[in-house]
């Protein structure tokens, strides 16, 4: 048996032979307290954008110069939300993933995404190959 690593090839674990039953079921608790972590951070995150933006309604609203630099922030404001909610949605979905045993495998093509790409990125459901894939599709896309 020889141990080539394919360069290129960002997958930890190229397929599932070598993850028992056992490790599977430790690392689900590990993904799920990352999970929970991650969802933790984002409800954190939340507050503070909260509070900020209390302060900007209090010292400048007033300032009619300002006008416009008070409605940019807002505007980041509100789509951070967005991404806040969208991220959300994924976390809760990945937690789904993870109770259905499905977590580990690519939503598309059924390959093993390979634990160090999940604990980069937790919500994703896509194994490297076709995460890229859909990158550029989705940049040939835009416009
Ligand atoms: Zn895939």
């Amino acid at each position: 048996m020889t141990s080539d690593l394919q360069t290129g090839d960002t997958r930890e674990e190229a397929d599932f032979e070598g993850v028992g039953e056992e490790q599977l079921k430790m690392r689900t608790e590990e993904f799920q307290a990352l999970l929970f972590e991650e969802r933790a951070k984002i409800f954190q995150n939340a507050q503070r954008t909260l509070t900020e933006e209390m302060t900007i309604d209090s010292d400048e609203l007033a300032d009619d110069i300002d006008r416009a630099s008070v409605d940019q922030s807002q505007n980041l404001t509100f789509r951070l939300r967005r991404r806040e909610r969208m991220l959300l949605d994924k976390i809760e979905q990945s937690l789904q993933r993870l109770q259905m045993g499905d977590y580990w495998w690519c939503d598309e093509c059924d390959a093993w995404i390979g634990f160090r790409r999940l604990r980069a990125r937790p919500v994703t459901t896509l194994c490297i190959i076709c995460k890229e894939k859909r990158e550029r599709k989705e940049r040939s896309q835009v416009r």
